[in-house]
């Protein structure tokens, strides 16, 4: 995919129009620009597995301070490439990103598990990003969590992002 890097990565996916391939790494939040987000990192639910999403970038066209426009990849201008990456606007402007896709799931299995105490989460969570990948052995694809202060359980649902809408 080569979404316009000024757009968020919920309208750079959906201009991409198709249902059969979905990003590698999305982002958990997704209304950042795809530009902000290549020039840090690029965290979330699959990362554990894929990488950030600096890690699955194929290709780029880059302004630089000289006002040029310079393609560069792994192979091509590879010292644009991974300084532009990670590297917060300092050495140029990203216009375009070619974009690690894979097949989308048909189904998905979501589960959703409530702990009260910090370290049985983390503990399950080292666990769960231990197992390999749901295709090949009861692992998960995408993995996250956040901790709640002073909120009782059932509370949570209206109040987070991490809670499905259905
Ligand atoms: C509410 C919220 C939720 C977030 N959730 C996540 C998350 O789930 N995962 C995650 O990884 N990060 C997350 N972030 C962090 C996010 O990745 C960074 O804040 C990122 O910079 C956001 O991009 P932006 O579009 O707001 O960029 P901006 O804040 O506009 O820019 C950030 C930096 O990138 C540079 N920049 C912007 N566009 C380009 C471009 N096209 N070319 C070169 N440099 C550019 C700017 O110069 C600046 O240094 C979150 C941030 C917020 C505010």
């Amino acid at each position: 995919m080569c979404p316009p890097t000024s757009c968020g990565w919920t309208s750079a996916a959906s201009s991409y129009g198709s249902t059969s391939s979905t990003l590698r790494v999305w982002t958990d939040y997704l209304h950042i620009t795809v530009g902000g987000t290549l020039s840090n990192g690029g965290i979330g639910g699959q990362a554990f597995r894929h990488g950030p999403q600096i890690s699955n970038v194929h290709e780029l066209d880059v302004v630089t301070g000289t006002g040029e426009m310079i393609s560069c990849s792994p192979d091509k201008n590879s010292y644009l490439f991974f300084a532009a990456l990670g590297g917060l606007g300092q050495f140029g402007v990203i216009t375009r990103a070619r974009i690690a896709f894979e097949p989308a799931p048909k189904r998905v299995l979501w589960v959703r598990l409530a702990y009260a105490d910090v370290q049985s989460f983390t503990g399950d969570q080292e666990l769960l990003i231990s197992k390999r990948s749901a295709g090949d052995s009861g692992g998960f694809d995408y993995i996250e969590g956040q901790v709640q202060l002073n909120r009782i359980l059932t509370e949570g649902r209206r109040l987070s992002s991490f809670f499905s809408a259905l």
